[in-house]
């Protein structure tokens, strides 16, 4: 079985993947109709919130199913996103999750660094193949569309932060805050790719970047360059799916299965031109 692991260490330098968000069947199917078609690697996320509403352990016995079923072996992953409840990290570890992100950001830093280790010394018993991801910096905002936000200087990672945490913790990947935020903005945030450098090259592990929705291709290509591995995009692919089921609803049509093709098809051209833009350098 190929791990998450082997794909992210054996990416070229240019070379990244992408990380999409779920919390419907439609969704998933617009991402494994996109491998299938790509054959390239995708991370499906369900943050804590998706989970609840999916339930973890459905949603990994469905992406378990398409493993199998469609011979996707070393293509489909999952990570248990944003995780901040030591229980559901537990849990997704027991449960044979790819991925677990333990969101300690809005923690002080000795607090983070111990509940990133709690999880890594568990991993290390129970789900050796599991990728830890820890967050140092506070990344704001929300997966929607928002008027307007703040972006405090104080927020970004802090390099000997981060040093501090990777070198304490063994974390596999570190996500980072460098301007970035999550949700769409009326303007394009401006990032720090100066304090990127900087951190990756004290912590020398895969960087992951959150809130990539409507940061732009040159930003994100910049980025990829800079070191980060895995690259999150959830509000675009949100809003591609409302704006195109409320077209669908104006229809005639009440039959699900007819309203939905649409929307899944939409969703996959979008993360076709994704995972080929981070992965076919
Ligand atoms: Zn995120």
């Amino acid at each position: 079985m190929i791990s998450l692991k082997e794909i992210i260490y054996s990416l070229k330098e240019n070379q990244a993947v992408l990380h999409y968000n779920v919390s419907s069947l439609e969704q998933i199917k617009a991402g494994i109709e996109a491998v299938k078609e790509t054959k390239i690697p995708l991370i499906f996320g369900v943050s804590e919130g998706e989970r609840e509403y999916l339930n973890s352990d459905l949603v990994k016995k469905i992406i378990d199913f398409y493993r199998e079923n469609d011979n996707l072996e070393g293509l489909i992953f999952l990570n248990a996103d944003h995780t901040k409840n030591f229980e559901n990290a537990v849990r997704a570890l027991e449960k044979g999750y790819d991925e677990i992100l333990i969101d300690g950001s809005e923690l002080n830093l000795e607090e983070n660094i111990k509940i990133t280790k709690k999880i890594i010394e568990f991993r290390d018993k129970s789900n050796k193949n599991c990728l830890i991801e820890g967050e140092v910096g506070f990344l704001p905002g929300k997966s929607e569309i928002q008027e307007k936000i703040e972006i405090n200087e104080e927020n970004l990672t802090n390099p000997d932060e981060a040093l501090k945490f990777v070198e304490e913790t063994k974390v596999d990947l570190l996500a980072i805050s460098i301007g970035n935020v999550h949700g769409i903005l009326p303007f394009v945030p401006k990032l720090d790719f100066e304090r990127a450098k900087r951190i990756k090259e004290l912590v020398k592990i895969p960087l992951v970047l959150h809130g990539a929705s409507g940061l732009g291709i040159d930003n994100i290509k910049k980025c990829i360059d800079l070191g980060f591995k895995i690259i999150h995009i959830n509000t675009e692919f949100r809003k591609i799916w409302k704006e195109k089921l409320r077209e669908e609803l104006e229809k005639e049509t009440v039959t699900p299965y007819k309203i939905y093709p649409p929307i899944i098809q939409a969703l996959k051209e979008k993360i076709i031109f994704y995972q080929k833009l981070f992965y076919s350098n």
